[in-house]
């Protein structure tokens, strides 16, 4: 379930395109905000749409993406984000609850033992993109 303080209030890309910096809650009273600063490749290591995935059951997704950038950054309405990245990768949808858990330092690989029942979302979204 979404709470509306796993949306961030603001997301900003570094000159680089190389981090996404993620403030939440900066004018709702909670002090103090609550920042995260996340790589455009732990970003890229976490992308779970429906080929990254199928490259993880297959065991070929790679270990690390050096150098790669961001391309793009588009909110898709209210529920997530998409990131196009410079690898030629611009199938993710990071929902914010699970930015959320990557910001909170969570792998991937630990947000879905956390969740055993999270099911990975086929590529529906991404694949309209
Ligand atoms: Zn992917």
């Amino acid at each position: 379930m979404m709470e509306t303080s796993q949306i961030p209030e603001e997301i900003a890309l570094s000159r680089d395109r190389l981090m996404l910096v993620f403030t939440w809650n900066r004018s709702h009273g909670e002090s103090p905000a609550r920042r995260a600063i996340l790589s455009s490749e732990t970003l890229r290591l976490a992308c779970r749409c429906a080929w990254c995935s199928r490259d993880r059951i297959l065991a070929c997704f790679p270990p690390d993406f050096p150098g790669v950038a961001i391309e793009k950054v588009v909110p898709i309405g209210n529920h997530a984000l998409h990131i196009a990245f410079s690898d030629g990768h611009a199938r993710g949808i990071f929902p914010w609850p699970y930015l959320d858990q990557i910001a909170a330092g969570k792998t991937f690989s630990e947000i879905l033992h956390d969740n055993p029942s999270t099911k990975i979302p086929p590529a529906q979204a991404s694949d309209r993109i």
